[in-house]
């Protein structure tokens, strides 16, 4: 199945998404369609609601290559801070500085079912706190600051 990404205004996007109760076949192979979009896309990062599934699963690059994500919970992050540009499959052409927790741990279930943690820090803690807010109808926008939002204002 092709699945198309969901753009920003649609609401789906603000939705609040449903654990998963039981990772099953279907799960599975929602996993490895959100993989093939997010390659096709050339993202790195995907969540569920983002192709009109309200479930928590998301998908990640890494260095290591894709993974799927089941029900991801941040289990532990610092207390540090950094600022970074980053985008988002559902606001093409937008890049916009946010401020985000240097490093996260993760805790989640794999597409087979089985319980993983991942300890994470720049770039892909920067991932999972997106693709996380996503399955709480979190949007990158709801993160710029104050001055950036006004400069944003002046500017169009
Ligand atoms: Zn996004």
């Amino acid at each position: 199945m092709n699945r198309e990404i969901i753009k920003y205004p649609d609401l789906i996007l603000r939705k609040k998404c449903q654990e998963v109760q039981e990772v099953t076949a279907e799960i599975k192979k929602l996993v490895e369609e959100m993989i093939l979009a997010l390659e096709k896309k050339q993202g790195v990062g995907l969540s569920a609601p983002q192709i009109g599934v309200l479930k928590r699963v998301i998908v990640i690059e890494t260095e290591k290559g894709s993974a799927g994500l089941i029900n991801p919970k941040i289990i532990k992050k610092s207390r540090e801070k950094e600022i970074m540009e980053e985008g988002c499959l559902s606001f093409p052409g937008i890049w916009l500085k946010i401020k985000r927790r240097k490093e996260v741990e993760v805790k989640a279930l794999d597409k087979e079912g089985k319980g993983i943690r991942m300890e994470a820090k720049g770039l892909t803690a920067r991932i999972l706190q997106h693709e996380i807010d996503h399955l709480d109808g979190i949007l990158f926008i709801d993160k710029i600051g104050f001055w950036q939002k006004l400069w944003r204002l002046l500017k169009s």
